[in-house]
């Protein structure tokens, strides 16, 4: 009897590229072909150790059905990460992304998309418009990240917004926000996030030359526990500190700051597809410089490798 196969990008303290048994779907899955898979700081922290991960990595992507309900046979989509059981407290809520059951694509529990072919959720899955291509879907999952802030914070056209960070997920915050109107300032380290800031009319600004105590929103996305402390400085009595990166280690700040000068904090995680897709198709983000560089899948390791380097932006997969 002969099985199909196919390739996937598996960890389990090591990474390599395996070939595995094509997974079966269940009657509420689709087996999806990747077109192409982004790798995030999320997979980075995985491999150092975040949830103590082990299985096939990957989140962001695009592919097309090739398998599971009609409706969705040779659709291209992408996916929400979250697979939740839709019957506990938090699903009957409506936030399934908070499902007391959950598994999650590529990071806890469910196998990841960086594989030849692979399994989701088929209620997951969002058709991608015509009119955007791969390079720009595969984008979506931490576009729909960088919306939930707004879906969260309401952010007015006169606030002073800062945003800590200029990596991969921040330059796509600064871009959102930017939509806002607000005054906006984006803290960077290197000239090369201050030149495409500066060309799609963001302010870049050094951290030295961000007074403390004025902004009315802080957005950490560093990625850095030295993040949370900076941006505990940079708000305002009364202003909000939005967290938006996942650290493997437990941050230090003063914590009594926050209850002093009555700080909001706000935590912040996965966002809403459609505006994503919505934000792509109006050409109102630009994630094209974005693009760092693309390998095969089967040169994974490469790949990862190089999106561990500082300063490096996305690098994408492609069967
Ligand atoms: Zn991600
Ligand atoms: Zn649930």
């Amino acid at each position: 009897m002969s099985e199909k196969t196919g390739r996937a990008v598996f960890f389990d303290g090591e990474l390599r590229v395996i070939e595995r048994p094509q997974p079966t779907p269940a009657s509420d899955e689709a087996l999806i072909r990747l077109r192409l898979g982004g790798i995030c700081n999320t997979d980075l922290e995985l491999m150092a150790g975040y949830k103590g991960f082990r299985g096939v990595l990957g989140h962001e992507f695009v592919g097309d059905v090739v398998a599971g309900p009609a409706e969705w046979v040779g659709q291209r989509v992408v996916g929400a990460i979250n697979v939740a059981c839709g019957s506990c407290d938090m699903c009957r809520r409506g936030v399934p992304e908070h499902c007391r059951n959950r598994s999650v694509l590529g990071i806890y529990n469910y196998d990841g998309a960086f594989a030849d072919v692979f399994r989701l959720a088929s209620r997951n899955l969002l058709r991608v418009p015509p009119s955007v291509p791969d390079e720009q879907a595969v984008f979506t999952e931490p576009l729909a990240a960088a919306c939930r802030i707004v879906e969260d914070v309401h952010i007015h056209p006169t606030d002073r917004v800062v945003v800590i960070g200029a990596g991969k997920l921040g330059m796509l915050i600064a871009q959102v926000l930017k939509l806002t109107g607000a005054d906006l300032s984006v803290i960077v380290r290197h000239e090369r996030q201050e030149a495409l800031l500066t060309a799609w009319g963001i302010r870049a600004v050094r951290r030295q030359d961000v007074p403390n105590g004025l902004a009315d929103v802080v957005v950490e996305v560093t990625g850095n526990p030295a993040g949370f402390a900076d941006a505990l400085e940079i708000v305002r009595p009364r202003g909000t500190v939005v967290l938006k990166s996942t650290y493997h280690g437990l941050p230090q700040a003063d914590l009594t700051r926050v209850v002093v000068e009555e700080i909001h904090l706000v935590g912040s995680r996965c966002g809403p597809f459609e505006a994503a897709l919505r934000l792509l198709e109006q050409g109102l983000v630009d994630v094209q410089p974005l693009i760092e560089a693309r390998y095969p899948l089967a040169e994974a390791k490469a790949a990862f490798e190089h999106a561990a380097r500082r300063g490096v932006l996305k690098v994408l997969l492609a069967p």
